[in-house]
Formats: C-alpha cells, structure tokens, sequence
C-alpha cells in the first residue's frame, strides 16, 4: 500500500521499468516447441533462465505483469546468492547499488542484549550480507536477461492452464491480443506463493501457519546509523511487540512491527495507524530529520512447501515450491540456489552431458534445503512471535538472562541464512578415507581464497564442472597428467584448476598460484589432493591423494549416471 494521492508504482526513489508486450508468433499461427517454458518473471525464474543461458540452453519466461513488483519484498541478500550472481555475470550491478553489512544489535527493553557478528574475513570478496531492494535485484537481473540473447522475456502473459504429458508441455497463455497454446519440453515453474501452474496440475502446500503478523513499513530518512540489523523485543516506542529496523539504498529504511493478537489488521493497516506506530519508532530511534512514508503491507510467517518439487516435466523453483518465514532471510536467498539446482541440471540433461539421475535428484537437495530452513527459520520465527504465553514467558526470560550472562546471548541470535549441504545426495560421493582436517565436506560448496587485489579463487570458476587439482612443486604429477588432459578436453565441459602450478601455455588447465599454501591449508589439501566440483559450486567428491578410477566414478555419480 502507497500513502494517500500516489499510485501503485508512486515510488520516492525507484523508477518502475516498463516492458512492452510483443505479439508472439503462436498468435498468428506459427508453432514452435521451445526446450524450456518458465512461468514467472520474478527473481527466481529470471535466475533459472541466466543458468539455463549460462550452459547454452535457450528458455521463453512468461510474466503476467508488464513490471517489477510493486511493493518492497526481499532485501537482505547473502554472500552465497552474491556468489550465484557472480557466476551469472550481474554480480557487480548488486554490490554497486547494495550496501553489505555483518553486524546486528538486539535490544530488550531499552538495553542492548546481543551484539550480532557474522563471519568475515580478507578471504572473502563478499560481504556475509547486503541490503537491496527486491525491485532492483529483479531489474539488474532482468537487465543481464536481456543481454545474454537466449532469454526471451514475454511480458503480459498469464499461464491459464497446463497440460503436462510424458513428452512435453503444453501451457495456455492469455495476453491482451488473445490467447495461445505455447509447448515446451520442460517448463519451471517460478510462478510465486499462489502459484497457478501448482494449482492447475492439482498440487498443494503442506506445513503451518505461525501466529503473529507484522507490519512492514518502508520509510524515507536520513540518517547516519550504520547498516546493521536491529531486533528490538519488548521496545518502549511499541511494548509488548517485536521490531526489526534495516537499512536500504537511497535513505529508505525497512520497519516490520509484530501486531498484538487483540490488533485488528484493518485498523493497523490505516495509513494514520502506520504513521503514528513508524513515527514512534523513529522517535526511539532517536532520529530527529523528518521522514516519509513509502509503502507498507502486512505479513504472516508459514513453512509451506509441496511434498515433490518435480512432476514429470514440471520442476518447481522459489515460492512456488515453498513458503518460509522472512526472520532469517531465508525466501529468496533459497529460490536463487533451486534456480541454480534446477538451472544446470536441467541444462545438462538438455545437452545431453548428464542421465536421467540428475532430474531425479532436484527434490531430494532442494526439499531437503527447505526442511532444514524450516527447522532454523520456525526456531526464529517463534523467538520473533513466541505461540502460546508460555513461550514468551520462557524468550522474555531468556532476553533478560542475557542482560547478565553472555551465553543467553545466544538465544538473541538471529541465525541468518546458510548455505545447504547436499551431503546426502544422490550425486555426493563421501569421503571414503577420513583424512582431510580442512576444507568443504562433500555437498558443501567451495570457500573463497585471495590470491590478489581484485582476485579470488572463485573467479577463476569455468561454467560446467571443475577440478581443483593442488600440485606442490608446480608440477601435475605424471600418473594424474593423462587424465586430467583428457577430461579437460573431453566432450563435457570440464574445467581443471592446478592450484600451486607454474604457468605453462601449453596446459590445459589454468594455473592458481598458492606461494604461502594458503588455498592448500584452507582446503586440508597436499600434492595430489583433487576437490571435483559441480556447476553450482558444491563438491561433488574429494581426495587427499587423487585416485583417477575414483574421479571417473564419481564424475558419472554427479551428472546423474553419464560421463
Ligand atoms: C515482506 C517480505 C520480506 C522478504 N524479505 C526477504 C529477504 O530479506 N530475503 C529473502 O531471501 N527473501 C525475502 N522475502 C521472500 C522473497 O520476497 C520471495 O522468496 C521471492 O520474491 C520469491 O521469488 P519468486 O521469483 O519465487 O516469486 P515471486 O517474486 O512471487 O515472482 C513470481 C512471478 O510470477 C509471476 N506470475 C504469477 N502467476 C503467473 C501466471 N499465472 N502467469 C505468468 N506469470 C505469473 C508474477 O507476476 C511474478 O513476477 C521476503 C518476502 C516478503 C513478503
């Protein structure tokens, strides 16, 4: 909702894009069958068709809307997904306009009860966190759309109906002209929350609905307060409720208060009550420049999400699969790793680089990804809005122990985000020796090293797999030499990394340079040791001393039973 006198995309700060409607060719006739149909424009469906592009695969998104959208959804955005970006090559748009942070407050009553520090280190080119607003995540994602070529955006149009048979898709499309039937091999469906296309093949959401509802103002203020993530329990501006304040590009600032149970939403949501309870926390704040009113809506937390994220052709990706509480940030950066999962592996089943385990494999890492954010965020989410009165008295309690005794602290954290590990995939082959005392475990995805100004060990990734091969004296060792040349040249793209290697212009494989052994330590690695590494940055398997039968094997694990 916008104040009274402006419009629905009256925004103090940010210019709505506006993408024209084009007459497709099925409107006059002409029928072609695309390889991939994804429903929906928003972050994660773009996303999916930037991976999809990454790999050489062509994809139509189809939108109903002829925009971004139109309120303030998204805004704290993790250095994982900064890394997916990276990868997308739109990175730079994010961390030019976003501003990254690694610090939190919580506050009960008026003391400062936890001090919130989330890891960091010269190692990592991304901040833990950064603050953006969804509308800009969705341009510059757009925009990096619109340059790859094999992204065709069709905006206005509303997937009506699906028919989804064993050899393709077919989806009912209406636009102002008239309405067409558009058919695809594979369709991803990125359609949000009230997904048509879940509703259409007669799919529902399973989990809970938890209590409290908050109100979500984004306001216009100047100020000189860092950007930090502030909870405040129990604040005197708001008693009895739970606040959460956060700072966004061009001086908006993000205020979600939790409701009493007794509130009634309608009267919460008038602009007069918006103004009056954001106005006092202004005043607590201690902010004394005059501010404006942006945009505010009201919101309830679920853990929602289907029971199979796949149904033959049709993959589910962001909230169309499942619906997670905001505390923990934990929807979007979640939809931008399906759309990476999904994206690369449908792209290889396409290319005809992996078998059919690797369709097989999405719900088993994705659903898998969300249960465990159900766990952390349905933690969060009961510190945030306590069930019963019995529940709040324990939080109050705990909130209160931490005014004296620094472990309590921890009760105040807010777990924030975390990249999954699919340790139990299908496509993770585990240790079989014990061995490594460092570096990510099967299923977890790569660490960053500096190796430079401006340069770090992730940007030397290739698109489809890599290895990471740590040599000591800057030499490949001779057994390993063959099959390293052979995969790197071999059909499906395999990129080798020799960390610790002389320049040679004749290899095959680009070299890292590790004078202090410093990636070598960080990844628990000697000469010979080998990571094999997926698309999307997870490792696939690893060995202290590399074993070529094994990589072999464990390369036709991770593409899903081809290699
Ligand atoms: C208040 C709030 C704060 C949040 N904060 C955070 C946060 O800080 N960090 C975080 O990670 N997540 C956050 N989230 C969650 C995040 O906004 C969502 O997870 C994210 O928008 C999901 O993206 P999506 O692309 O899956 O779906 P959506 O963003 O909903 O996009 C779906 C798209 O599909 C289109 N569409 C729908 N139906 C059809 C149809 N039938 N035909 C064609 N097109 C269709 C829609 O127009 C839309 O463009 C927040 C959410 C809310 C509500």
């Amino acid at each position: 909702m916008r104040p009274a006198g402006r419009g629905e995309y009256d925004s103090l700060y940010f210019d709505y894009p506006y993408y024209a409607f084009e007459r497709p060719p099925e409107l006059d006739g002409t029928h072609r069958r695309h390889t991939v149909a994804i429903v929906g424009a928003g972050p994660v469906g773009v996303t999916a068709a930037l991976e999809l592009a990454r790999h050489g695969v062509a994809s139509v998104v189809l939108d109903d809307k002829d925009t971004v959208n139109d309120g303030s959804r998204a805004i704290c955005i993790s250095r994982h997904s900064l890394e997916i970006l990276q990868q997308l090559g739109v990175a730079g748009r994010f961390t030019d306009k976003a501003l990254g942070w690694r610090y939190g407050r919580t506050y009960f009553g008026e003391r400062e009860v936890f001090r919130l520090e989330m890891a960091h280190s010269e190692q990592e080119r991304f901040m833990p966190m950064y603050n953006i607003q969804q509308q800009y995540i969705e341009r510059f994602l757009i925009e990096r759309a619109q340059e790859t070529g094999l992204v065709a955006l069709r905006w206005r149009s509303r997937v009506r109906d699906v028919d989804a048979g064993d050899d393709g898709v077919s989806l009912s499309v209406d636009t102002p002209e008239g309405w067409y039937r558009l058919d695809a091999d594979y369709v991803l469906a990125a359609d949000g929350a009230r997904s048509g296309v879940r509703r259409a093949l007669g799919l529902g959401l399973q989990g809970e609905a938890y209590e409290g509802r908050y109100v979500i103002a984004d306001i216009r203020m100047r100020s000189d307060f860092p950007t930090e993530r502030r909870a405040f329990f129990n604040p005197p501006a708001l008693p009895d409720s739970t606040l959460l304040v956060h700072r966004q590009p061009d001086d908006i600032w993000r205020i979600d208060y939790q409701l009493g149970p007794d509130d009634d939403p309608d009267e919460a949501l008038k602009e007069a009550s918006i103004r009056r309870n954001v106005g006092a926390v202004v005043e607590m704040l201690g902010e004394a420049d005059d501010w404006e009113l942006e945009w505010w809506s009201l919101y309830k937390a679920y853990t929602l999400a289907l029971d199979d994220y796949r149904h033959g052709r049709v993959m589910f990706i962001g909230d169309a699969a499942h619906l997670v509480p905001i505390f923990g940030v934990r929807g979007l950066n979640n939809g931008f790793a399906d759309a990476m999962d999904a994206g690369w592996k449908l792209a290889w089943r396409i290319r005809g680089w992996g078998g059919d385990g690797l369709l097989a494999s999405y719900t088993p890492e994705r659903r898998g990804a969300t249960l465990d954010v159900f766990a952390n965020a349905g933690r969060s989410t009961r510190f945030m809005t306590p069930p019963t009165r019995g529940y709040r008295l324990m939080r109050d309690a705990a909130l209160s122990l931490s005014l004296s005794c620094d472990y309590a602290g921890g009760f105040a954290n807010p777990r924030q985000v975390t990249p999954y590990t699919y340790a139990d995939s299908p496509l993770t082959t585990p240790d079989t020796v014990p061995g490594f005392a460092a570096g990510p475990a099967p299923g977890a995805p790569l660490v960053n090293r500096r190796l430079g100004e401006d340069d770090y060990l992730l940007d030397h990734l290739g698109p489809g797999f890599n290895l990471l091969y740590f040599s000591d004296a800057g030499d490949v060792e001779p057994a390993h030499r063959e099959s390293l040349e052979a995969l790197a040249g071999g059909a499906m793209p395999l990129h080798c990394l020799v960390v610790g290697a002389r320049v040679d212009e004749h290899a095959p494989w680009t070299p890292v340079p590790d004078p202090d052994r410093g990636i070598a330590a960080a990844y628990g690695a000697r000469a010979g040791s080998c990571y094999l590494v997926r698309p999307d940055r997870h490792v696939a398997a690893r060995w202290r001393d590399l074993d070529t039968a094994a990589l072999y094997r464990a390369l036709a694990t991770a593409t899903g039973g081809m290699s």
